[in-house]
Protein backbone atom coordinates (compact mmCIF):
# COMPACT_ATOMS: atom_id res chain seq x y z
CA UNK A 1 0.00 0.00 0.00
CA UNK A 2 0.80 3.50 -0.76
CA UNK A 3 0.68 6.93 1.41
CA UNK A 4 1.66 9.54 2.25
CA UNK A 5 3.10 9.20 5.62
CA UNK A 6 4.11 6.14 7.27
CA UNK A 7 4.11 6.46 11.35
CA UNK A 8 6.34 4.28 13.10
CA UNK A 9 5.08 3.89 16.70
CA UNK A 10 1.86 3.74 17.96
CA UNK A 11 3.09 5.29 21.96
CA UNK A 12 1.76 9.28 22.48
CA UNK A 13 3.91 10.94 20.07
CA UNK A 14 2.84 8.37 16.77
CA UNK A 15 -0.47 8.44 18.27
CA UNK A 16 -1.06 12.10 17.94
CA UNK A 17 0.59 12.70 14.44
CA UNK A 18 -1.14 10.34 13.06
CA UNK A 19 -4.48 12.30 14.21
CA UNK A 20 -3.19 15.60 13.27
CA UNK A 21 -2.49 14.13 9.82
CA UNK A 22 -5.23 12.37 9.06
CA UNK A 23 -8.02 14.88 9.76
CA UNK A 24 -5.86 17.32 6.87
CA UNK A 25 -6.85 14.58 4.69
CA UNK A 26 -3.30 13.43 4.64
CA UNK A 27 -3.32 9.44 4.01
CA UNK A 28 -1.76 8.34 6.70
CA UNK A 29 -1.04 5.22 8.37
CA UNK A 30 0.24 4.16 12.16
CA UNK A 31 2.15 0.83 12.64
CA UNK A 32 2.32 -0.29 16.32
CA UNK A 33 4.20 -3.24 16.92
CA UNK A 34 2.51 -4.55 19.87
CA UNK A 35 -1.49 -3.02 20.24
CA UNK A 36 -1.64 -4.39 23.79
CA UNK A 37 1.84 -2.96 25.03
CA UNK A 38 2.18 -1.92 28.62
CA UNK A 39 4.57 1.30 28.19
CA UNK A 40 6.53 1.51 31.80
CA UNK A 41 5.60 4.57 32.52
CA UNK A 42 4.36 6.82 35.76
CA UNK A 43 1.44 7.95 33.71
CA UNK A 44 2.04 11.81 35.25
CA UNK A 45 0.95 14.40 33.02
CA UNK A 46 0.17 18.05 33.32
CA UNK A 47 -3.10 19.99 33.82
CA UNK A 48 -1.85 22.05 30.58
CA UNK A 49 -1.71 18.44 28.20
CA UNK A 50 -5.53 17.59 29.52
CA UNK A 51 -6.99 20.54 28.40
CA UNK A 52 -4.65 21.20 25.02
CA UNK A 53 -5.36 17.10 23.64
CA UNK A 54 -8.77 16.82 25.08
CA UNK A 55 -8.61 14.36 27.49
CA UNK A 56 -11.43 13.04 29.09
CA UNK A 57 -11.97 12.52 32.66
CA UNK A 58 -12.83 8.64 32.16
CA UNK A 59 -8.87 8.58 31.24
CA UNK A 60 -7.42 10.55 34.29
CA UNK A 61 -7.72 8.04 37.07
CA UNK A 62 -6.72 11.08 40.10
CA UNK A 63 -6.15 14.65 39.84
CA UNK A 64 -3.80 15.75 42.55
CA UNK A 65 -3.27 18.68 43.87
CA UNK A 66 -1.08 17.51 46.73
CA UNK A 67 2.49 16.39 46.37
CA UNK A 68 4.94 16.20 49.22
CA UNK A 69 9.33 15.61 48.74
CA UNK A 70 11.51 13.89 50.96
CA UNK A 71 15.25 14.73 51.25
CA UNK A 72 18.06 12.05 51.92
CA UNK A 73 17.80 13.09 55.94
CA UNK A 74 13.98 12.39 56.02
CA UNK A 75 13.15 15.87 56.12
CA UNK A 76 9.55 16.73 54.06
CA UNK A 77 8.18 19.48 52.10
CA UNK A 78 4.75 19.69 51.57
CA UNK A 79 2.83 21.57 48.33
CA UNK A 80 -0.13 22.21 47.33
CA UNK A 81 -1.08 23.47 43.88
CA UNK A 82 -3.72 26.23 44.37
CA UNK A 83 -4.80 26.10 40.23
CA UNK A 84 -4.01 23.44 39.21
CA UNK A 85 -3.37 19.64 39.48
CA UNK A 86 -1.17 16.26 38.50
CA UNK A 87 -3.43 13.90 37.03
CA UNK A 88 -2.11 10.14 36.82
CA UNK A 89 -3.62 8.01 33.53
CA UNK A 90 -2.24 3.99 33.18
CA UNK A 91 -1.02 3.95 29.63
CA UNK A 92 -2.13 0.79 28.28
CA UNK A 93 -5.51 2.54 28.44
CA UNK A 94 -4.25 5.82 27.60
CA UNK A 95 -2.17 4.91 24.38
CA UNK A 96 -5.08 2.98 22.81
CA UNK A 97 -7.44 5.81 23.51
CA UNK A 98 -5.32 8.30 21.87
CA UNK A 99 -4.52 5.44 18.80
CA UNK A 100 -8.51 5.05 18.61
CA UNK A 101 -8.82 8.56 17.92
CA UNK A 102 -6.32 8.73 15.72
CA UNK A 103 -8.59 6.11 13.53
CA UNK A 104 -11.49 7.62 14.14
CA UNK A 105 -10.02 10.63 12.33
CA UNK A 106 -9.22 8.43 8.86
CA UNK A 107 -5.56 6.78 10.29
CA UNK A 108 -5.08 3.61 9.30
CA UNK A 109 -3.64 1.34 12.13
CA UNK A 110 -1.39 -2.13 11.15
CA UNK A 111 0.34 -3.98 14.28
CA UNK A 112 3.78 -5.09 13.00
CA UNK A 113 6.99 -4.48 13.92
CA UNK A 114 8.91 -2.52 11.24
CA UNK A 115 12.40 -4.46 10.20
CA UNK A 116 13.66 -2.03 7.83
CA UNK A 117 13.26 1.32 5.95
CA UNK A 118 14.89 2.23 2.40
CA UNK A 119 14.90 5.56 0.93
CA UNK A 120 14.25 5.24 -2.53
CA UNK A 121 14.53 8.78 -4.38
CA UNK A 122 12.00 10.33 -3.15
CA UNK A 123 9.70 7.92 -0.91
CA UNK A 124 10.54 5.19 1.40
CA UNK A 125 9.73 1.44 1.80
CA UNK A 126 8.86 0.10 5.09
CA UNK A 127 9.63 -3.70 5.69
CA UNK A 128 7.40 -5.53 8.25
CA UNK A 129 7.14 -8.32 10.14
CA UNK A 130 3.98 -10.88 9.86
CA UNK A 131 4.87 -11.40 6.39
CA UNK A 132 2.65 -8.44 5.56
CA UNK A 133 3.80 -6.72 2.34
CA UNK A 134 5.76 -3.76 2.70
CA UNK A 135 4.37 -0.21 3.06
CA UNK A 136 5.51 2.99 0.78
CA UNK A 137 5.57 6.39 2.02
CA UNK A 138 6.74 9.72 0.83
CA UNK A 139 7.39 11.01 4.73
CA UNK A 140 8.24 8.84 8.28
CA UNK A 141 7.58 9.74 10.93
CA UNK A 142 9.93 7.79 13.88
CA UNK A 143 7.65 7.52 16.50
CA UNK A 144 9.15 4.50 17.96
CA UNK A 145 10.71 5.36 21.79
CA UNK A 146 13.95 5.83 22.91
CA UNK A 147 15.64 2.95 20.91
CA UNK A 148 14.41 3.86 17.72
CA UNK A 149 14.43 1.66 14.79
CA UNK A 150 13.42 4.68 12.40
CA UNK A 151 16.57 6.88 13.50
CA UNK A 152 19.03 3.37 12.94
CA UNK A 153 17.26 2.88 9.42
CA UNK A 154 17.55 6.53 8.66
CA UNK A 155 20.91 7.56 10.23
CA UNK A 156 19.74 10.15 12.31
CA UNK A 157 22.52 10.84 15.02
CA UNK A 158 22.29 8.70 18.83
CA UNK A 159 20.53 9.45 21.17
CA UNK A 160 22.76 10.20 23.47
CA UNK A 161 22.16 10.57 27.63
CA UNK A 162 19.82 7.90 29.07
CA UNK A 163 18.44 6.92 32.67
CA UNK A 164 17.26 3.64 33.05
CA UNK A 165 14.00 3.41 34.85
CA UNK A 166 11.99 1.05 36.81
CA UNK A 167 8.73 0.94 37.92
CA UNK A 168 6.50 -1.69 40.09
CA UNK A 169 2.78 -1.53 40.45
CA UNK A 170 1.32 -2.62 44.08
CA UNK A 171 -2.44 -3.48 44.58
CA UNK A 172 -3.72 -0.86 47.37
CA UNK A 173 -3.45 -1.74 50.83
CA UNK A 174 -3.40 -0.74 54.25
CA UNK A 175 0.33 0.07 53.99
CA UNK A 176 0.12 2.18 51.19
CA UNK A 177 -2.82 3.99 52.45
CA UNK A 178 -0.80 7.59 52.74
CA UNK A 179 0.20 7.27 49.51
CA UNK A 180 -3.33 7.21 47.73
CA UNK A 181 -4.13 11.20 47.20
CA UNK A 182 -0.80 12.70 46.80
CA UNK A 183 2.60 13.00 44.26
CA UNK A 184 5.53 11.62 46.62
CA UNK A 185 9.10 11.86 45.53
CA UNK A 186 12.28 10.60 47.00
CA UNK A 187 15.54 12.68 46.42
CA UNK A 188 18.03 10.36 48.04
CA UNK A 189 20.88 8.69 46.84
CA UNK A 190 20.22 5.40 48.76
CA UNK A 191 17.29 5.58 46.02
CA UNK A 192 18.98 7.06 43.10
CA UNK A 193 21.95 8.46 42.81
CA UNK A 194 21.73 10.50 39.76
CA UNK A 195 17.86 10.73 39.46
CA UNK A 196 15.00 10.38 42.39
CA UNK A 197 12.17 8.19 43.57
CA UNK A 198 8.59 8.32 42.62
CA UNK A 199 5.51 7.18 44.21
CA UNK A 200 2.44 7.58 42.13
CA UNK A 201 -0.99 6.27 43.08
CA UNK A 202 -3.79 5.44 40.37
CA UNK A 203 -7.07 3.73 41.07
CA UNK A 204 -5.99 0.20 42.42
CA UNK A 205 -2.19 0.15 42.38
CA UNK A 206 0.25 2.63 43.57
CA UNK A 207 3.07 3.02 40.90
CA UNK A 208 6.62 3.13 43.36
CA UNK A 209 10.01 3.63 40.63
CA UNK A 210 13.13 4.95 40.19
CA UNK A 211 15.85 5.55 37.88
CA UNK A 212 19.50 6.16 37.61
CA UNK A 213 21.75 6.65 34.43
CA UNK A 214 21.82 3.92 32.12
CA UNK A 215 24.83 0.77 33.14
CA UNK A 216 26.31 3.23 36.15
CA UNK A 217 24.56 1.60 38.66
CA UNK A 218 22.50 -1.66 40.06
CA UNK A 219 18.86 -0.57 39.29
CA UNK A 220 17.11 -3.41 40.68
CA UNK A 221 19.09 -3.12 44.00
CA UNK A 222 17.89 0.66 43.92
CA UNK A 223 14.52 -0.24 43.37
CA UNK A 224 14.81 -2.86 46.09
CA UNK A 225 16.03 -0.55 48.44
CA UNK A 226 13.18 1.82 48.17
CA UNK A 227 10.72 -0.74 48.55
CA UNK A 228 12.26 -1.51 52.05
CA UNK A 229 12.56 1.91 53.06
CA UNK A 230 9.03 2.45 52.48
CA UNK A 231 8.84 -0.50 54.84
CA UNK A 232 6.20 -2.25 52.12
CA UNK A 233 6.68 -6.35 52.56
CA UNK A 234 3.88 -6.84 50.06
CA UNK A 235 4.72 -7.95 46.45
CA UNK A 236 4.16 -5.71 43.23
CA UNK A 237 2.07 -7.51 40.26
CA UNK A 238 3.79 -6.30 38.00
CA UNK A 239 7.73 -5.32 37.45
CA UNK A 240 8.28 -3.06 34.46
CA UNK A 241 11.64 -0.82 33.30
CA UNK A 242 13.08 1.01 30.02
CA UNK A 243 15.38 3.97 28.96
CA UNK A 244 14.12 7.64 29.24
CA UNK A 245 16.53 9.50 26.88
CA UNK A 246 16.80 13.02 28.16
CA UNK A 247 18.99 15.05 25.57
CA UNK A 248 17.44 16.03 22.32
CA UNK A 249 19.66 13.90 19.45
CA UNK A 250 21.69 16.85 17.78
CA UNK A 251 19.13 16.58 14.56
CA UNK A 252 16.02 15.05 14.48
CA UNK A 253 14.63 16.29 11.17
CA UNK A 254 15.72 15.21 7.24
CA UNK A 255 13.98 16.43 4.31
CA UNK A 256 11.74 13.80 4.51
CA UNK A 257 11.58 12.27 7.93
CA UNK A 258 11.36 14.03 11.45
CA UNK A 259 12.04 11.45 14.48
CA UNK A 260 8.91 12.80 17.50
CA UNK A 261 8.43 12.45 21.59
CA UNK A 262 11.77 9.71 22.97
CA UNK A 263 12.78 8.69 19.42
CA UNK A 264 14.07 12.29 19.01
CA UNK A 265 15.09 12.28 22.55
CA UNK A 266 12.31 14.97 24.18
CA UNK A 267 12.46 14.21 27.62
CA UNK A 268 13.23 17.10 30.22
CA UNK A 269 15.94 16.07 32.44
CA UNK A 270 15.95 16.25 36.32
CA UNK A 271 11.88 15.14 36.42
CA UNK A 272 11.81 12.79 33.53
CA UNK A 273 9.03 14.10 31.83
CA UNK A 274 8.48 12.96 28.60
CA UNK A 275 4.59 12.47 27.94
CA UNK A 276 3.50 15.96 27.63
CA UNK A 277 6.97 16.71 24.64
CA UNK A 278 5.83 13.47 23.04
CA UNK A 279 2.45 14.72 21.98
CA UNK A 280 3.69 18.02 21.46
CA UNK A 281 6.66 17.15 19.12
CA UNK A 282 3.75 14.39 17.31
CA UNK A 283 1.67 17.82 16.79
CA UNK A 284 3.79 19.99 15.94
CA UNK A 285 5.62 17.46 13.72
CA UNK A 286 2.83 16.31 11.96
CA UNK A 287 1.69 20.26 11.02
CA UNK A 288 5.38 20.08 9.55
CA UNK A 289 4.17 17.64 7.16
CA UNK A 290 1.14 18.90 6.17
CA UNK A 291 2.79 22.46 5.72
CA UNK A 292 5.30 20.37 3.50
CA UNK A 293 2.98 18.48 1.35
CA UNK A 294 0.78 21.14 0.45
CA UNK A 295 2.92 24.17 0.05
CA UNK A 296 6.56 22.58 0.23
CA UNK A 297 7.81 24.05 3.28
CA UNK A 298 11.14 22.58 4.88
CA UNK A 299 10.33 19.78 7.50
CA UNK A 300 13.28 21.55 9.29
CA UNK A 301 10.80 24.17 10.42
CA UNK A 302 9.19 21.03 12.90
CA UNK A 303 12.56 21.38 14.88
CA UNK A 304 13.58 25.15 14.62
CA UNK A 305 10.00 25.43 16.32
CA UNK A 306 10.49 22.63 19.24
CA UNK A 307 13.88 23.73 19.92
CA UNK A 308 12.47 27.38 20.27
CA UNK A 309 9.70 27.20 22.40
CA UNK A 310 11.22 24.35 24.80
CA UNK A 311 15.04 24.50 24.59
CA UNK A 312 14.77 27.06 27.98
CA UNK A 313 12.86 24.49 30.22
CA UNK A 314 15.23 21.73 28.92
CA UNK A 315 18.58 23.70 29.59
CA UNK A 316 16.92 25.24 32.97
CA UNK A 317 16.10 21.48 33.97
CA UNK A 318 19.50 20.12 32.99
CA UNK A 319 21.79 22.95 34.83
CA UNK A 320 19.50 22.15 37.97
CA UNK A 321 19.73 18.45 37.82
CA UNK A 322 23.39 18.38 37.11
CA UNK A 323 23.71 21.30 40.30
CA UNK A 324 21.90 19.66 42.46
CA UNK A 325 21.57 15.68 41.81
CA UNK A 326 25.02 15.00 42.34
CA UNK A 327 25.51 14.34 46.21
CA UNK A 328 23.12 13.73 49.28
CA UNK A 329 24.26 17.25 50.72
CA UNK A 330 23.38 19.13 47.32
CA UNK A 331 20.21 17.38 47.40
CA UNK A 332 19.62 18.00 50.57
CA UNK A 333 19.83 21.45 49.71
CA UNK A 334 17.45 21.53 46.83
CA UNK A 335 14.22 20.16 48.88
CA UNK A 336 15.25 22.95 51.90
CA UNK A 337 14.99 25.17 48.44
CA UNK A 338 11.83 23.91 47.99
CA UNK A 339 10.03 24.58 50.98
CA UNK A 340 10.10 28.31 49.53
CA UNK A 341 6.46 29.26 48.36
CA UNK A 342 7.84 31.57 45.18
CA UNK A 343 10.16 28.49 44.06
CA UNK A 344 6.42 26.05 44.28
CA UNK A 345 5.00 28.43 42.52
CA UNK A 346 7.53 29.03 39.73
CA UNK A 347 7.75 25.26 39.55
CA UNK A 348 3.56 24.71 39.32
CA UNK A 349 3.26 26.89 36.67
CA UNK A 350 5.88 25.99 34.48
CA UNK A 351 5.46 22.14 35.07
CA UNK A 352 1.39 22.40 34.60
CA UNK A 353 1.56 24.69 31.08
CA UNK A 354 5.46 24.60 30.14
CA UNK A 355 5.46 27.69 30.20
CA UNK A 356 8.55 30.05 31.62
CA UNK A 357 7.03 33.24 33.05
CA UNK A 358 10.22 35.12 34.55
CA UNK A 359 9.39 35.97 38.42
CA UNK A 360 9.68 39.38 39.50
CA UNK A 361 13.55 40.92 39.99
CA UNK A 362 12.72 40.84 43.82
CA UNK A 363 11.76 37.40 43.84
CA UNK A 364 14.54 36.11 42.34
CA UNK A 365 16.80 37.57 43.87
CA UNK A 366 15.43 36.42 47.53
CA UNK A 367 15.86 32.59 45.26
CA UNK A 368 19.48 32.92 44.18
CA UNK A 369 20.11 33.95 47.77
CA UNK A 370 18.40 31.37 49.22
CA UNK A 371 20.16 28.88 46.43
CA UNK A 372 23.79 30.64 48.19
CA UNK A 373 22.56 30.09 51.55
CA UNK A 374 21.14 26.53 51.67
CA UNK A 375 24.56 25.28 48.83
CA UNK A 376 27.00 26.59 51.55
CA UNK A 377 24.93 25.20 54.60
CA UNK A 378 24.57 22.00 52.81
CA UNK A 379 20.55 21.96 53.72
C1 LIG B 1 9.68 3.95 34.20
C2 LIG B 1 9.29 5.21 33.45
C3 LIG B 1 8.44 6.14 34.06
C4 LIG B 1 8.06 7.29 33.34
N1 LIG B 1 7.17 8.14 33.94
C5 LIG B 1 6.73 9.23 33.26
C6 LIG B 1 5.74 10.08 33.82
O1 LIG B 1 5.22 9.84 34.91
N2 LIG B 1 5.36 11.18 33.10
C7 LIG B 1 5.89 11.47 31.88
O2 LIG B 1 5.52 12.50 31.28
N3 LIG B 1 6.82 10.66 31.32
C8 LIG B 1 7.24 9.54 31.96
N4 LIG B 1 8.14 8.69 31.36
C9 LIG B 1 8.58 8.97 29.98
C10 LIG B 1 7.47 8.59 28.99
O3 LIG B 1 7.04 7.27 29.24
C11 LIG B 1 7.97 8.70 27.54
O4 LIG B 1 8.61 9.93 27.36
C12 LIG B 1 6.81 8.57 26.54
O5 LIG B 1 6.25 7.29 26.59
C13 LIG B 1 7.29 8.85 25.11
O6 LIG B 1 6.26 8.57 24.19
P1 LIG B 1 6.61 8.12 22.69
O7 LIG B 1 5.32 7.97 21.98
O8 LIG B 1 7.62 9.04 22.12
O9 LIG B 1 7.34 6.72 22.84
P2 LIG B 1 6.81 5.36 23.49
O10 LIG B 1 5.75 5.61 24.47
O11 LIG B 1 8.04 4.64 23.94
O12 LIG B 1 6.16 4.59 22.26
C14 LIG B 1 6.92 4.01 21.25
C15 LIG B 1 6.06 2.97 20.57
O13 LIG B 1 6.77 2.47 19.43
C16 LIG B 1 6.57 1.07 19.34
N5 LIG B 1 7.71 0.54 18.58
C17 LIG B 1 9.01 0.53 18.94
N6 LIG B 1 9.78 -0.01 17.96
C18 LIG B 1 8.92 -0.36 16.96
C19 LIG B 1 9.10 -0.96 15.68
N7 LIG B 1 10.32 -1.31 15.24
N8 LIG B 1 8.00 -1.17 14.90
C20 LIG B 1 6.75 -0.79 15.33
N9 LIG B 1 6.53 -0.23 16.53
C21 LIG B 1 7.60 0.00 17.35
C22 LIG B 1 6.51 0.60 20.80
O14 LIG B 1 5.84 -0.63 20.94
C23 LIG B 1 5.75 1.77 21.46
O15 LIG B 1 4.36 1.55 21.52
C24 LIG B 1 8.56 7.53 32.04
C25 LIG B 1 9.43 6.62 31.44
C26 LIG B 1 9.78 5.46 32.14
C27 LIG B 1 10.69 4.45 31.46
Amino acid sequence: MRYDAAIIGGGPSGAVAAAELAKSGISTVLIERNLENVKPCGGAIPLGLIKEFNIPDTLVEKKLSKMSVRSPKGRMIFMEMPNGYVGMVRRERFDSYLRNRAQRHGAEITEALVKEIKRNGNSHTVYLSKDLPPVEASYIIGADGANSKTAGELGFPPNELQVIAMQQRFRCCDTLKPYEELVEIWFDGEVSPDFYGWIFPKTDHIAIGTGTEFRKHNLKALQNRFVEKLGIAEKPYLDEAAKIPMKPRKSFTQDKAILVGDAAGLVTPANGEGIFFAMRSGKLGAQAVIERVRNNRPLQTYEKTFRKLYAPIFFGLQTLQSVYYKSDRLRESFVAICEDTDVQQITFDSYLYKKMVPAPWSVQMKIFMKNIYHLVKGS
